[in-house]
C-alpha cells in the first residue's frame, strides 16, 4: 500500500468509485480541552497513544455486543463488559427503544452527495416514539464534537432516505468500580487503572464493577451542520497536499 492509499483508507471511504472523507476524521480537527488535559495527565505521547488504542478496543467490544443485542441475537458472554451491557439493557427498556429493521438500522452507512462526506451511524432508532440517529459512546464524557458528528449523520441520512429522522442522541455507556470508603471511581477501560474523585489518602476498597448510562438529546441541528461543514472545509485545507493527489476525490459541483 502506498502512503496515499493508507491515508485514503484511514481517513475516508471509497463509495461508487468516489473517495470522500469520513465524518470522524473531519471532527478530529476540533481539539477539545478534555483531550489536551488527557494528554497532559500522562507521562508520554506513546503512553497516551497506547491508552487511546486500548479505549478504542474497549469501545469496539461494547459496540459489537450492543449491536448483537439490538439485532435480537444472543447476548455476548463477556464478563468484563457485562456491567456495561446490563446498564444498556436497563436504559433500552426505560426509554422504550425500538430498532425497526435491524438490517438497515445498525451500523448504517450514510453519504452526503452534496458536500461529499460519509460516515457510519451506530443505530437508527425509535426512542419514546421519536425516530432519530443514535451514537453510542464508551468514553468518560460527552464532548462537543459529538454535536458535529451526529449533525453530519442526521443531515446525510435525511438526504438519502425517504423515512426521515427527527433528531439525534448520544448514549454514553460507562463502567467503573467505586471505593466503598471514599466513593472514588476507578476506571480501567484504557487498559490501566485511573482513579477519579474520592479522598487522596484512602486505602481504597474497590467494590464490584458497575455500569452507568448518560443519555442526551442534541438540539440546534442547523447550527451544528454549519459548523460541521466549516470543519470539513478546514480539514480538507489542512490535508490538501495529499488529498489533491487523489484522482477520484469527490468534490462539490
Ligand atoms: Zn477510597
Amino acid at each position: 500500500m502506498t502512503p496515499i492509499e493508507r491515508r485514503k483508507e484511514k481517513y475516508g471511504y471509497e463509495i461508487d468509485g468516489l473517495w470522500m472523507p469520513r465524518v470522524t476524521a473531519i471532527t478530529s480537527i476540533v481539539l477539545t480541552d478534555h483531550l489536551l488535559h488527557y494528554y497532559a495527565r500522562h507521562r508520554s505521547f506513546s503512553d497516551v497513544r497506547e491508552r487511546l488504542l486500548n479505549s478504542a478496543r474497549w469501545g469496539t467490544r461494547l459496540h459489537e455486543a450492543i449491536a448483537n443485542i439490538l439485532r435480537g441475537e444472543k447476548c455476548t458472554e463477556d464478563p468484563e463488559i457485562a456491567p456495561s451491557l446490563e446498564s444498556f439493557l436497563q436504559w433500552k427498556n426505560e426509554y422504550k427503544v425500538k430498532v425497526l429493521s435491524p438490517k438497515d438500522s445498525i451500523e448504517k452507512r450514510v453519504v452526503d452527495r452534496e458536500f461529499w462526506y460519509a460516515g457510519t451511524v451506530d443505530v437508527i432508532a425509535e426512542i419514546n416514539g421519536v425516530r432519530g440517529v443514535l451514537d453510542i459512546k464508551t468514553g468518560n464524557g460527552i464532548w462537543e464534537t459529538y454535536s458535529l458528528q451526529t449533525a453530519a449523520y442526521l443531515r446525510a441520512y435525511n438526504l438519502q432516505e425517504k423515512k426521515k429522522c427527527e433528531t439525534r442522541w448520544i448514549l454514553r455507556v460507562d463502567q467503573y468500580r467505586e471505593c466503598l470508603g471514599c466513593l472514588a471511581q476507578k476506571r480501567e477501560k484504557d487498559g490501566r487503572a485511573s482513579v477519579r474523585g474520592g479522598k487522596r489518602f484512602c486505602n481504597h476498597q474497590w467494590g464490584p464493577a458497575v455500569g452507568a448510562t448518560e443519555f442526551q438529546r442534541l438540539d440546534n441541528e442547523k447550527e451544528d451542520v454549519e459548523a460541521f461543514l466549516a470543519a470539513q472545509e478546514l480539514w480538507e485545507w489542512c490535508n490538501r497536499d495529499w488529498i489533491s493527489r487523489i484522482p477520484n476525490h469527490a468534490k462539490r459541483a
